[in-house]
């Protein structure tokens, strides 16, 4: 399946991601993360991008639909993936609709987590991912065994850079802005679904796996 996810920062996206990655072995594409990485390694990459992301703003899109494209061209993709956080504007979206054409495939579907917008910034807030492996918690609401830990590699936990409440109200504002036509643009495509994202960890998972179900069954 070739799958968008689509929601603000915080909806839950990554975390449905991981989780669904590890279900089925699409491999789950986040530029944010690519991001990160490259930041940490301080790459070229990642001197170009850290001041953006520091500033909640948008990466310039000839960098990120160039990351993106070379990513898609690995043979992991070739039998689906899950993109999340891409695209996050118009020029994104087109430029993503360009690229599946070349490679004569079509997304399966874009999948829109609603959350309220008023709990967005609590739950950035309060994430916390490992520096090691990069998996990622909430002190309440999906907090480790051992505080502080990652139950998956013993890494440190950390607060992203961008997840203080000033860079997030940010972040929330350039999504309405930019990432929210996105919903518009494909329910008239029709392959917009939506998932309540404004219910616990794995009753998200559950209605994701079900919204999905229904996708497969569906005749195109
Ligand atoms: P996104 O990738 O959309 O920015 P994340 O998946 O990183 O969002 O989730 C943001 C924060 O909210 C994380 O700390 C995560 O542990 C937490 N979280 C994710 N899903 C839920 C949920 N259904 N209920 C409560 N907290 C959640
Ligand atoms: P995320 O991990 O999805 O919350 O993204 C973190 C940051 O990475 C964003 O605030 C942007 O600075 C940058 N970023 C991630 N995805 C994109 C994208 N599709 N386009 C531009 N910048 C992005």
């Amino acid at each position: 399946m070739r799958l968008v996810f689509l929601g603000p920062p915080g909806a839950g996206k990554g975390t449905q991601a991981d989780l669904l990655s590890e279900k089925t072995g699409l491999p789950h594409i986040s530029p944010g993360d690519m991001f990160r990485r490259a930041v940490k390694e301080g790459s070229e990459l990642g001197r170009k991008v850290k001041e953006y992301m520091d500033g909640g703003l948008l990466v310039p899109d000839d960098v990120t639909v160039g990351v993106i494209r070379e990513r898609m061209l690995e043979p992991d993709c070739a039998a689906g993936f899950i993109l999340d956080g891409f695209p996050r504007n118009m020029r994104q979206a087109e430029a993503l609709d360009v690229m599946m054409s070349e490679a004569g495939v079509r997304l399966d579907a874009a999948v829109n987590f609603e959350v309220p917008f008023d709990i967005l910034v609590e739950r950035s807030v309060g994430r916390r991912v490992c520096r090691g492996c990069g998996a990622t918690y909430h002190l309440r609401h999906n907090p480790p065994r051992a505080e502080g830990i990652c139950d998956e590699c013993g890494g440190e936990l950390v607060q992203r850079d961008d997840d203080r409440e000033e860079t997030v109200k940010e972040r929330l504002s350039v999504y309405s802005r930019e990432t929210r036509p996105l919903v518009e643009y494909y329910r008239e495509k029709g392959i917009l679904v939506s998932v309540n994202g404004d219910q616990a960890l794995d009753a998200v998972a559950a209605e994701l796996a079900s919204v999905l179900r229904d996708l497969a069954e569906r005749p195109r």
